[in-house]
């Protein structure tokens, strides 16, 4: 059947029946004697179903990187209370990866740096992002995946930071985002020196917590922890009252009680990735609603 590429260019067919590709989707065109319509081509009929797929080239990121940037989130978040983004760069030939701390103002609940103004290494290439969510739970806001809309590579967030004595773990997702298509990767495969620090129940093959901590027995936040000045002076870390209409615990509580009604995250094994529409992803259907009044959340 003709197929009709929406350029703003291409004038359109006049045959009775074709396909028409946009922008935001596909479409079909059909004008019969009882109506011209335009329809959402979800199904083609008599075509095999396409399948939205990912396989990462680059190795894990290895785990002193990991741990530099998993104690500089705990550090920065027990010296100022806020969130703390570090991007991630990549060298092909040489298969190294290279962390960047863009000059960015932070706050409990939200980051703000520009991707412009970011100068990588010669070599390199800017392939993601790793940021904190301080106390709170590791999942991927709807502000994270509107900022990494743009950004293809993979994006992990660190959260459930504590001060308690004895707390030893964080909890740690990571999804690569493609073109907007966003897929669950396994944190235990990606996040070298990280392992499950418990399961906290278990309802299918594939659920469990996401609470990790470092699989040496390394502290989270060693008492003798000096972040790098280069890294620390990056970051202008502002003191505000949360703007969240509820308060952070009762916030957490919250997304607690929804992660108990969804089930966790379908959390995929080793190096594969799943397309987060097909797992039962935690994917918070009324956020709209629930982020309104949450302005500059991260
Ligand atoms: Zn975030």
């Amino acid at each position: 059947m003709e197929i009709w590429v929406r350029d703003g260019k291409k004038p359109k067919p006049h045959s009775s029946l074709f396909y028409e590709l946009a922008s935001n989707s596909a479409f079909i065109h059909e004008r019969t004697d009882l109506w011209d319509s335009v329809t959402e081509a979800s199904e083609v009929r008599g075509l095999k179903p396409g399948k939205c797929s990912l396989r990462l080239k680059m190795p894990p990121i290895p785990r002193l990187l990991i741990r530099e940037i998993v104690q500089f989130f705990a550090w920065i978040y027990k010296e100022h209370g806020t969130e703390v983004a570090v991007l991630l760069s990549y060298n092909l030939q040489k298969k190294l990866y290279a962390p960047v701390v863009p000059e960015q103002v932070t706050t409990h609940g939200s980051i703000h740096y520009n991707l412009q103004n970011i100068t990588l290494k010669d070599g390199y290439l800017l392939v993601g992002s790793l940021h904190s969510h301080c106390d709170f739970g590791a999942f991927h806001s709807g502000i994270d995946e509107h900022d990494e809309a743009d950004f293809d590579g993979i994006h992990v967030t660190f959260g459930k930071f504590s001060d308690e004595k004895g707390a030893n773990s964080f909890e740690a997702s990571i999804e690569a985002a493609i073109r907007g298509t966003r897929f669950v990767l396994d944190p235990v495969y990606w996040l070298s020196g990280v392992k499950p620090a418990k399961i906290i129940k278990i309802k299918e093959e594939n659920d469990m917590d996401l609470l990790f901590t470092f699989d040496d027995k390394s502290r989270v936040l060693p008492p003798s922890y000096k972040p790098d000045d280069d890294w620390v002076n990056k970051v202008t870390a502002k003191k505000r009252r949360s703007r969240l209409r509820f308060g952070r615990r009762a916030l957490g509580k919250f997304y607690e009680s929804l992660r108990d009604k969804f089930g966790s995250y379908n959390i995929p094994k080793s190096h594969q990735a799943i397309d987060k529409r097909d797992g039962e992803s935690l994917d918070f259907q009324d956020k709209d609603l629930f982020w309104k009044d949450t302005p500059g959340f991260h």
